[in-house]
């Protein structure tokens, strides 16, 4: 399968909007600008000093906008052309118990907003917005909890299994991200046993596997024996991840072996392992394809073609982040296959860090310009004709 109609890719863009996106995708493909620009943002965020009026055309490209209301019109929008939304509330770093069962009751909001709407794939959270850091690294490690940190992770197995039974009784499918490694352990049970209580009859719950650690291709298909021996369905998201700087470097830090692959080629190897293993085993293990690389997006949809497995089968689903790879979701919605889009929303102070990390991936590498700007750029040309 082929992604580049950029017809198809940039119908629900109008011309101004897309001249629009070739002028700050320019602008944030300067590595040097942007390595400034974050640090002056992250200054004016710590200062309290207004930065709409600088970081609006960004956020209004990446964000569905401040609240669930606001974002909306960016569904209405998607689902004109088949792709569908995932809500991503995108609160990062958050501590003390009101703000995690504030959090808690966002997300329920997502659920509510995703029950029996067509344009909604799935509801999707963060557990590290439900616990404190620490805690979830202590977890992790397996030692014995203090009766005052016990009650407090009660609590957040009490916030995990509130989303998750909801998401359940409404009939809306849940994913839950993978973190960061010392974080990861403690939400790997979690999740899984979220799946054997909920993913009986249908898929529910989808954890996510990195691929870009060398251990998780192992992992899912640990998950789908253990699916099949005990009578449930295993739901995985398949990434790629997205901490390999900080994962490497705490590793080094500590002198630990790197959880991390040897190399980009090893981490394709895996994905795309992942995927045929998937693809061979529907009936207990269902996959949303979370990647921007179109080299896996096509082993996905033609192998799914090759094993006669209908585009709109249930059990495969594809997703891209809001703003990144319209040529993908819009292609693979053109042609009946589950494309969704991450729609994160929340105040747009907070959701600088979030800004900053696309931005951070839109930078040119070596000069060449980013992939999304030269759609862009092929879009304009293709309109002017
Ligand atoms: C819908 C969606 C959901 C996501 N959810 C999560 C999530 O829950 N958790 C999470 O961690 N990330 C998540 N991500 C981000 C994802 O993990 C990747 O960081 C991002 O998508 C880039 O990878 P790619 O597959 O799109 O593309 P590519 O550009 O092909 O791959 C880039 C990725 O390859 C890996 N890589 C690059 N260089 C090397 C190297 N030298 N050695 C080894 N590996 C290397 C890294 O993971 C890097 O991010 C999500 C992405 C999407 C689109």
């Amino acid at each position: 399968m082929r992604f580049d109609d950029t017809a198809v890719a940039f119908a629900h863009r109008s011309d101004r909007e897309l001249r629009r996106a070739r002028w700050m995708f320019g602008l944030i493909g300067a590595p040097l600008l942007v390595r400034l620009g974050s640090r002056l943002l992250r200054l004016a965020v710590s200062l309290r000093l207004p930065i709409g009026w600088a970081v609006g055309p960004v956020f209004d490209y990446f964000c569905g906008g401040e609240d669930i209301e606001d974002s909306r019109s960016t569904s209405e929008r998607l689902h004109q052309f088949g792709v569908k939304t995932i809500l991503d509330y995108s609160a990062e770093g958050q501590t003390g118990e009101a703000a995690l069962d504030a959090a808690r009751d966002e997300i329920l909001a997502t659920i509510h907003a995703a029950e029996g709407d067509p344009r909604f794939a799935f509801a999707v959270f963060k557990v590290s917005a439900l616990s404190d850091n620490d805690l979830l690294e202590e977890k992790g490690q397996g030692n014995r909890l203090s009766s005052e940190r016990e009650a407090a992770w009660q609590r957040v197995e009490d916030r995990v299994s509130t989303l998750c039974r909801e998401a359940a009784d409404r009939r809306v499918r849940i994913m839950i991200d993978a973190e960061e490694t010392w974080l990861q352990d403690a939400i790997d049970d979690l999740a899984e046993a979220m799946m054997r209580k909920h993913n009986r009859d249908r898929c529910v719950v989808f954890t996510t596997a990195q691929l870009y650690r060398h251990d998780r291709l192992a992992y899912t298909q640990g998950l789908e024996d253990r699916a099949r021996e005990e009578g449930w369905i295993a739901g995985v998201k398949l990434v790629r991840g997205a901490y390999m700087e900080k994962e490497r470097q705490r590793a080094a830090e500590q002198g630990l072996p790197s959880p991390i692959q040897p190399d980009k080629a090893a981490t394709d190897r895996d994905f795309n392992a992942a995927i045929d293993f998937a693809l061979d085993r529907l009936d207990h293990l269902n996959i949303v394809c979370g990647t921007h690389n179109e080299a896996s997006t096509a082993r996905l949809a033609d192998g799914m073609t090759d094993r006669g497995v209908d585009p709109s089968d249930v059990r495969v689903a594809f997703a891209q982040l809001l703003g990144m790879s319209d040529n993908l979701s819009f292609n693979l919605a053109h042609r009946g296959y589950t494309a969704a889009k991450y729609v994160p929303y929340g105040p747009l102070r907070e959701a600088i860090p979030y800004l900053i990390r696309r931005a951070e991936e839109n930078t040119s590498v070596g000069g060449q310009t980013s992939r999304e700007l030269s759609l862009i750029r092929t879009e304009l040309a293709r309109r002017k004709g």
